[in-house]
C-alpha cells in the first residue's frame, strides 16, 4: 500500500472530468483500493474518490465510525429529505461551505470482491457517499454552495501549512464551474 499525493488543483482536468466506469475488478483495482483507503486515512479524512488521486474510474472509498467502505461503480438509487451542513475537501483544503443533501440514501456498487453491495446511509455518512459520488462526476463541493459568500477559509492548524509546504494565506476560492 502506499500513499498518493492528493489533487488540489481546482483546475485538474481527472479532478474536474467525468471519471470511467471499472470493467473487471481485478488486482489493479484492489491495489487502487488499499492505496485510496491509506491516502485518506494519512490526510486524513472521511472519503476519497479515485479522480482526486489521479485516477479517473468510478472507486470510492468512506471510513465513518469505525466502518470502512470501498465501493466500485457506486450509484446512489434512492435518496430523500434534505439537510444542510457545513462540508470541507481533500482536493480543497481549508476551505468550508454549507452544502444541501438528500439525508437518506442507497448506494448500489461492487466491493473489491466484486459482489455487489447495497448501503443504506443516513446523516453524515449520506453526505459523504454523495460528495465522493459527485467527485467521480467531476463536481467538487463549492460547486453545490448556492451562496457563493457563504464559502469561507479556515486557518490551518499551526505548523500544518509549513509541513504542507504550502502558502497559509488565504486567497480567492477555486472558480465555480456549474
Ligand atoms: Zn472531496
Amino acid at each position: 500500500m502506499a500513499v498518493r499525493p492528493i489533487v488540489t488543483d481546482p483546475e485538474n482536468k481527472v479532478l474536474r472530468g467525468k471519471a470511467k466506469r471499472v470493467g473487471r475488478i481485478d488486482d489493479y483495482v484492489r491495489r487502487l483500493i488499499d492505496d485510496m483507503v491509506e491516502t485518506m486515512r494519512a490526510a486524513p479524512g472521511v472519503g476519497l474518490a479515485a479522480p482526486q488521486i489521479g485516477v479517473p474510474l468510478r472507486v470510492i472509498v468512506v471510513d465513518y465510525e469505525d466502518q470502512l467502505f470501498a465501493v466500485v461503480n457506486p450509484e446512489i438509487v434512492k435518496s430523500s429529505g434534505d439537510e444542510t451542513d457545513e462540508e470541507g475537501c481533500l482536493s480543497a483544503p481549508h476551505w468550508q461551505g454549507p452544502v444541501s443533501r438528500a439525508a437518506s440514501l442507497i448506494v448500489k456498487g461492487r466491493d473489491r470482491d466484486g459482489k455487489e453491495v447495497r448501503i443504506k446511509a443516513e446523516g453524515w455518512l449520506a453526505r459523504i457517499f454523495q460528495h465522493e459520488c459527485d467527485h467521480l462526476e467531476g463536481t467538487i463541493f463549492l460547486d453545490r454552495v448556492r451562496d457563493r459568500s457563504q464559502i469561507h477559509w479556515v486557518e490551518p492548524e499551526v505548523g500544518e501549512a509549513e509541513a504542507a509546504g504550502e502558502d497559509a494565506e488565504p486567497h480567492e476560492p477555486p472558480e465555480e464551474r456549474r
